[in-house]
């Protein structure tokens, strides 16, 4: 980026300076260009400008990322470290993460075009978070004893226990929805694990993990432990799926890259596989409802991060005689919303992440009004520079459109009317492919816990939205997923379960 570029949007000196260096990925501790040469644009989306090149990596660089790891895996540079070492490093990154927040956090609002204000409010806190969580599990990763009968061997007595051990070698997969959490996501329950880890980046998002990378690094972490690629998903993504020496791929995006990665992996070593995909999630507000507090949260759900969120609450469900109010209500809170770059400390809504999407979004938006939906509030585009989407809320809506069968990943809800709490109701909220998520707005505990136990989701929010905790397990029903995210669960994902059974004769 041009420094008058930078200077006038007011950067921090880190940020100005992180942007104006050649961006290279991180290999073996090195940072190097891609094998090929050949750089990708980062873009910034509230301007469509280039803010920065980054090594366009590929099968090779893909390759020699997987041999670092390997060979970090293989020598115990990290695994030979006590658990109580790797998690005062791991605290360590957390640490690094808070100290630096004000530089990632506009970081994150320049690439992705978030608003600073959620940047630093959650992006950053959360990512510095998750690892100081799951810091504390690298000392507590425990197997059981058992007692065996053993039927067929009368009178031996034998001693059996499991152990948990690192999978090995990890390839990690993120998006662009929310570039540094995704990657504390999957880094930090990687590292506690003892794995070693090739984290692809997404093309549209690269800046803030490369940022992470240097304080992985800062944090005293073994060179080959975590390597980051930069490139396109097929020239890097899917390689690192295929590769026969990755023992494990986690990934999070679309369901449709979804089934290419379980496509690889069976195509190749038949490595492990956690998949975090999509959503279209139904979010429910009952009549008896705090109104003053479902109505608000009920925008929340959907326009939060500008609808590019897994767990959307894309498809509101509003009891019909409050249904009015709240249409009403969430097409205020769009309205409302004010614009702008997510540079802005006063942008409520940033752009969304790129062309590509801007041009899905607004097909929708398009297939929306086509087929019958009426907006009650926004619908357009906003013509000129940047990314820039008005907050929609469809009404006079029909499951089998568009807009409601399909996840749009913008910020686009459709309402529609039910007359009781039903299984009429149950069977709408679940008509969907998906099942990550789901939210219900009532005053009424037992109705509560009633349609939460009929919801087919990984998390049901009641009373709230978009909650989201390194305690709390995420993930999904149906297409939205294998596997889970977060808590103590997510440490499955990273360990191989070893039974040892000894004859004591
Ligand atoms: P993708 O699923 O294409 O991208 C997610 C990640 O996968 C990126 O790093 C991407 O690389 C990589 N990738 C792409 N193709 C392959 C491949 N063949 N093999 C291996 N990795 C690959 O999502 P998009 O960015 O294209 O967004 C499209 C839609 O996906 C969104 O509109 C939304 O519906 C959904 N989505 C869901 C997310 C979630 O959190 N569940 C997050 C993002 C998107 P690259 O960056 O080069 O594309």
């Amino acid at each position: 980026m041009n420094a008058a570029v930078a200077e006038e949007m007011q950067l921090d000196r880190g940020v100005k300076q992180f942007i104006a260096e050649q961006r290279k990925m991180l290999i073996n501790g090195d940072w190097v260009d891609s094998a090929s040469g050949q750089t990708l644009d980062v873009y910034n989306p509230a301007t469509g400008d280039i803010i920065a090149h980054v090594p366009a990596g590929n099968h090779e660089d893909i390759d020699r990322a997987v041999k670092a790891a390997r060979r970090s895996f293989e020598t115990g540079a990290w695994t030979g470290m006590t658990a109580s070492e790797r998690g005062r490093i791991i605290w360590k990154i957390g640490d690094l993460i808070q100290d630096h927040l004000e530089e990632l956090a506009q970081l994150e609002a320049l690439d992705n075009g978030k608003p600073i204000t959620v940047a630093r409010a959650a992006d950053v806190p959360l990512s510095a978070d998750m690892f100081h969580y799951m810091a504390g599990w690298a000392t507590k990763i425990e197997g059981n004893t058992m007692s065996l009968s053993v039927p067929y061997t009368p009178g031996a007595q034998y001693h059996a226990y499991t152990v948990k051990e690192p999978v090995g070698v990890v390839g990690q997969i993120i998006p662009w929805n929310f570039p540094l959490l995704m990657a504390a996501w999957k880094l930090a329950p990687a590292m506690t694990c003892g794995c070693s880890i090739v984290l692809k980046v997404a093309e549209e998002t690269p800046l803030s993990a490369l940022r992470l990378g240097e304080l992985i690094q800062q944090a005293g972490v073994p060179d080959g432990v975590v390597n980051i690629v930069t490139g396109l998903g097929v020239e890097a993504g899917a390689p690192l799926a295929a590769h026969p020496d990755v023992d494990k791929i986690s990934f999070t995006g679309s369901t449709e890259v979804g089934r290419l990665i379980v496509k690889a992996a069976e195509g190749s070593n038949l490595k492990k596989v956690s998949l975090e995909l999509g959503g279209k999630s139904p979010n429910i507000v009952l009549a008896d409802a705090d109104l003053e507090v479902a109505i608000p949260g009920a925008a929340n759900a959907i326009f939060f991060n500008h609808g590019q969120c897994c767990a959307a609450g894309s498809r509101l469900f509003v009891q019909e005689n409050v249904f009015d109010k709240v249409v009403q209500g969430v097409s205020d809170q769009a309205s409302g919303m004010k614009l702008g770059p997510g540079l802005n400390p006063s942008t409520e809504m940033g752009p969304v992440v790129s062309r590509d999407q801007f041009d899905r979004i607004k097909g929708y938006l398009d297939a929306g009004i086509s087929e019958g939906a009426r907006a009650a509030a926004g619908g357009k585009v906003r013509e000129g520079k940047g990314y820039f989407m008005e907050p929609t809320v469809f009404v006079d809506t029909k499951p089998e459109m568009k807009v409601c069968a399909e996840e749009i990943f913008g910020p686009v809800v459709t309402v529609a009317p039910f007359k009781d709490m039903d299984e009429a109701l149950v069977a709408a909220a679940n008509e969907t492919v998906y099942g990550l998520a789901a939210g219900i707005w009532t005053n009424d505990v037992s109705k509560a816990h009633r349609l939460a136990a009929k919801l087919k989701a990984g998390t049901v929010w009641i009373n709230c939205y978009n909650i989201f905790d390194a305690a709390l397990p995420f993930g999904g029903y149906k297409q939205s997923g294998w596997g889970r995210e977060h808590g103590h669960e997510v440490l499955n994902n990273y360990t191989e379960n070893k039974s040892v059974c000894i004859n004591l004769a």
